[in-house]
């Protein structure tokens, strides 16, 4: 059953072949199959806990409490969510019937969509590439999995974890960089899922439109946290500092920067400070589970950003460690490169703001943020905000906890993203909604045929 699988085109090639055949058996079609299969994924992940930790440790430097909290349960949270309600996900659906259509009957009909490819990011290497295949084989596809090579050690976890639960002609990974990434792009999958940056995902699309292939795409940007000033400052700043600084900033929904109304700015900093000093004690630098960049690119690319603005917080980075301080930049704008780009690591650029309407005009003059954060006590600000600002999912007095819920779509909007998943709507990215009208046989209408001399008459 294990299978070596290269990294040319023709195992590419090859590998979709043979899961187009398993698919075509229909031997992923029942609801039985897919709950064994949902069962072995659960058993496989549980089994291997210790494993995925201390890969986690490797490429991220995740501490044990986070990459269980962040990873691995959400993983196993997903999986017996869908467990207990797929039966119903998968019912035919029957929905009224028109007055023209009398004597018919309407239903929609979930079905998988054949054969899915998902591409993965690095940054919370474990969950995104496994909870896009829950929704994968609980919609009853098959599923090549593309992990980031920039998280070796959770992509070969992930790696041996699917050659030893799965038939290959069923579930496969297929490890490798932008090449391997590249050469299953150009083939005519029936789904593609990729999570990661715009740029890369505009090359997704670019791709999947050669076979018309339907693509989620979850994708990143920057995404703002309001803090006005009617808000609890102690909770706003904890909440946002753990957003911000969990992972080292690399989440795509960390809030990127704050726009904070000046009356309340220093002592917003001051709670920050805090908040901080709580997590990572007074030299995070040498915190035993504070986050590493992922490679040397990005810690340059980072520690580029240092230099603007002012730096009212941290501001060290030690290269060898591959690690920047939990940093907070004062005194930058929107021409300054840090305010230009997603962020993607430790530093909150903070800008104030004298009118509500100044800070969500300068969100919106920008593209759509995959998430918004909103601070504020005020039933009506609350509304004001999540209403005036378009935005994929955020929350209101927290930061990144929308994405851990599975009653909620997860999901970008315009230049953060297409589709969304996570619980049903999992089963639902990964299936076609079919169409089917059941039509009487018991009578007929004449006035629908050609030459019809018009009124009701039953034929
Ligand atoms: P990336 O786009 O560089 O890489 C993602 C995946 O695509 C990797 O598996 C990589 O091998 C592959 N890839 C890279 N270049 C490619 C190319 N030219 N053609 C085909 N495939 C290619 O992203 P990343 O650096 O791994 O992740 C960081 C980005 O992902 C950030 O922008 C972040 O906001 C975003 N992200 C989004 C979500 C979300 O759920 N919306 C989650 C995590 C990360």
């Amino acid at each position: 059953m294990n299978m070596n699988l290269n990294s040319n085109t023709n195992t590419a090639q090859a590998l979709l072949e043979k899961q187009r055949h398993y698919y075509g058996t229909g031997a992923t079609r029942s609801l039985e199959f897919r709950q064994a299969q949902l069962a072995k994924l659960r058993q496989a992940v549980t089994e291997r806990e210790d494993a995925i930790m201390q890969a986690l440790r490797l490429d991220l430097n995740r501490s044990e409490q986070e990459s269980y909290m962040l990873e691995i349960g959400l993983v196993l949270k997903e999986i017996s969510f869908v467990q207990k309600r797929l039966k119903r996900w998968m019912k035919p659906a029957k929905v009224n019937t028109a007055l023209t259509h009398m004597g018919s009957k309407g239903y929609i009909v979930p079905e998988p969509l054949g054969t899915a490819l998902i591409i993965a990011p690095w940054n919370y290497p474990f969950q995104l590439a496994m909870a896009p295949l829950v929704g994968a084989i609980a919609a009853g596809n098959t599923a090549v999995l593309k992990p980031s090579e920039l998280s070796p050690a959770v992509s070969e976890v992930m790696s041996s974890l699917v050659q030893d639960t799965f038939d290959p002609s069923y579930i496969a990974v297929m490890e490798g960089g932008v090449e391997v990434s590249k050469e299953l792009l150009d083939l005519p999958f029936d789904k593609i899922f990729f999570t990661g940056s715009v740029n890369v995902g505009k090359q997704v699309m670019a791709a999947a439109a050669k076979h018309l292939t339907p693509v989620t795409l979850e994708l990143g940007g920057k995404s703002p946290a309001i803090v006005h000033h009617d808000a609890n400052l102690k909770l706003a700043a904890r909440r946002l500092a753990f957003g911000k600084f969990i992972n080292a900033g690399q989440t795509c929904i960390a809030p990127d920067y704050a726009l904070v109304h000046h009356s309340v700015l220093e002592e917003f900093l001051r709670q920050l400070r805090k908040s901080v000093t709580k997590f990572y004690g007074q030299n995070p630098l040498e915190h035993k589970d504070y986050g590493k960049i992922i490679s040397e690119r990005h810690f340059r690319r980072l520690a580029g950003f240092l230099r603007e603005g002012e730096v009212v917080m941290g501001g060290g980075a030690d290269e060898m460690a591959l690690r920047i301080e939990p940093t907070v930049l004062t005194r930058v704008d929107w021409n300054m490169p840090v305010m230009q780009e997603e962020i993607f690591g430790p530093i909150l650029p903070v800008l104030v703001y004298d009118e509500l309407q100044e800070a969500i005009d300068q969100i919106n003059a920008r593209p759509k943020p995959l998430a918004l954060y909103l601070f504020s006590e005020n039933a009506a600000i609350q509304k004001r905000v999540t209403e005036a600002v378009p935005f994929g999912g955020g929350c209101i007095n927290d930061t990144l906890m929308h994405l851990a819920t599975p009653y909620l779509p997860f999901g970008g909007v315009g230049e953060s993203g297409i589709g969304a998943y996570h619980g049903e709507y999992s089963f639902k990215t990964f299936s076609h909604m079919k169409s089917v009208l059941k039509q009487t046989t018991r009578f007929d209408f004449a006035f629908r045929y050609p030459s019809a001399k018009g009124g009701l008459s039953i034929i």
